[in-house]
């Protein structure tokens, strides 16, 4: 019998599969699931009785999710003695689309971490983190209802590319050398070193995900945000590849915000770009002007923890790592295991990773039902600990009591 990790294949169901870019579930799509590390346990538990609860719900029986079990992180090496195993990339490259919980990132053991070398093997180019407010959630600004923004950051170029040479080495002092010496830098001896590769396809492909996620989703704009007024050749590059792409890939349904006079025309996106420091500022300022956003690799990890925080922290944020043929859904937050099988803890980030997960599989009525339940929750105030600490008149309940409120108020 065919297995991944000893855990034989589901007699039932059947892979997801991808046509023109997107994903397409039958009626009882195999789903792989990894449950996560400290947590985990705790929010996979209840997402995933929500999970069946909306499915069950929306199609009364007629579609059906198969959850098959993959190992990473802490449990995997406990039961096999690897952090990431293969079998569990080769089931996510074939079965296409998984969702996970937080997972230990091991001390040593030659991983940076296991987020980052699972979007690097499936080539997960695209980190997306859709950031709105669910009313009744404690927020730090006075109007967090007007963001609502859809981040599309590259995940795989920019200094995370991962190419970097410690102060002193060898390696170090032969790049400073070449540097110095063959291109006229001018840079101290005792240096360490870092390259910020950014490329025409990295960019382009991650652009062209932005602005065709805003055709379909009929969002208004997408805005570049950029440091190229400083690194002219790889944020300013992103930023003119952008228009560029737009121009010649979706010129007769976007418009450059240079061309607007007034009102812009119907049915086209605006193409903006922005400097990343100042976005910051216009989020916060002005956040009913933006709506998605593609952005580079550092950018974008600032951007979304900031947007998230603006909307009440990254407990309720979801995310996703998409490519062109793979998609890992999962909680922002780590795996918090001071908390770890306490049934104390908020599973809202996977539920929305989850609700997510389904829109992109071409089952929305599921994810309507999940967000129209965890909306209704927090509405009457019935929240776990994180949010009760900072809600007047609220009910403190249980991860698990949160879920089944969730479930009861889908409808
Ligand atoms: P963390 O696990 O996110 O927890 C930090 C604090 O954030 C918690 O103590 C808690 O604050 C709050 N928090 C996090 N998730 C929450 C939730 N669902 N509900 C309510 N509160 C929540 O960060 P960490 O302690 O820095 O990291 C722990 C481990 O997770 C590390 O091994 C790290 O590498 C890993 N990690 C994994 C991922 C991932 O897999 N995506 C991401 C980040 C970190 P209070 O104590 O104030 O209540």
């Amino acid at each position: 019998m065919e297995s991944y990790n000893g855990i034989p294949i589901p007699t039932e169901g059947e892979p997801i599969q991808v046509k023109d870019g997107k994903f397409i579930a039958g009626d009882k799509p195999i789903v792989l699931f990894i449950e996560g590390d400290g947590t985990g346990r705790d929010i996979w538990r209840a997402a995933y009785a929500v999970f069946n609860a909306a499915v069950e719900k929306a199609y009364g029986g007629k579609r059906r999710v198969v959850w098959y079990e993959i190992f990473a992180g802490e449990k995997a090496y406990n039961k096999l003695g690897e952090w990431l195993p293969q079998d569990t990339v080769e089931a996510i490259q074939r079965f296409r689309i998984a969702i996970k919980g937080p997972l230990t990132t091991p001390v040593g053991g030659g991983f940076r971490s296991l987020n980052v070398t699972l979007r690097q093997r499936l080539n997960l180019y695209v980190c997306l983190r859709p950031v709105r407010y669910y009313p009744g959630v404690p927020s730090p600004v006075k109007h967090p209802e007007l963001l609502d923004v859809v981040i599309f950051r590259e995940n795989t170029e920019d200094v995370y590319a991962g190419i970097e040479w410690r102060q002193g080495t060898p390696e170090a002092k032969k790049v400073i050398d070449f540097l110095n010496t063959e291109l006229d830098c001018t840079i101290r001896e005792d240096s360490g070193i870092g390259v910020k590769p950014v490329s025409v396809e990295g960019s382009k492909r991650l652009i062209r995900k932005a602005i065709q996620y805003a055709i379909e989703h009929k969002r208004r704009s997408v805005t570049l945000v950029h440091k190229g007024n400083i690194m002219k050749y790889t944020e300013g590059a992103f930023r003119d590849w952008g228009y560029e792409l737009a121009r010649e890939e979706f010129g007769d349904v976007t418009i450059p915000e240079s061309e607007l006079s007034g009102e812009p025309p119907e049915g086209k996106v605006i193409i903006k770009d922005r400097i990343a420091d100042s976005m910051f500022q216009q989020v916060l300022l002005r956040p009913a002007e933006y709506d998605v956003i593609a952005t580079t690799n550092l950018n974008g990890d600032y951007l979304s923890d900031a947007c998230a925080a603006q909307v009440g922290g990254l407990g309720m944020a979801p995310g996703a790592n998409i490519g062109d043929e793979h998609g890992v859904f999962e909680a922002t937050h780590g795996t918090a295991p001071k908390y770890a099988d306490k049934d104390v803890i908020n599973p809202s980030s996977v539920i929305l990773s989850g609700a997510l997960m389904f829109r992109y599989m071409g089952w929305p009525e599921v994810s309507a039902l999940i967000e129209k339940g965890i909306t209704e929750t927090i509405r009457q105030k019935t929240v776990t600990y994180d949010l009760h600490r900072q809600m007047e008149g609220a009910t403190k309940v249980r991860t698990s009591e949160f879920g089944a409120a969730i479930v009861k108020n889908m409808g």
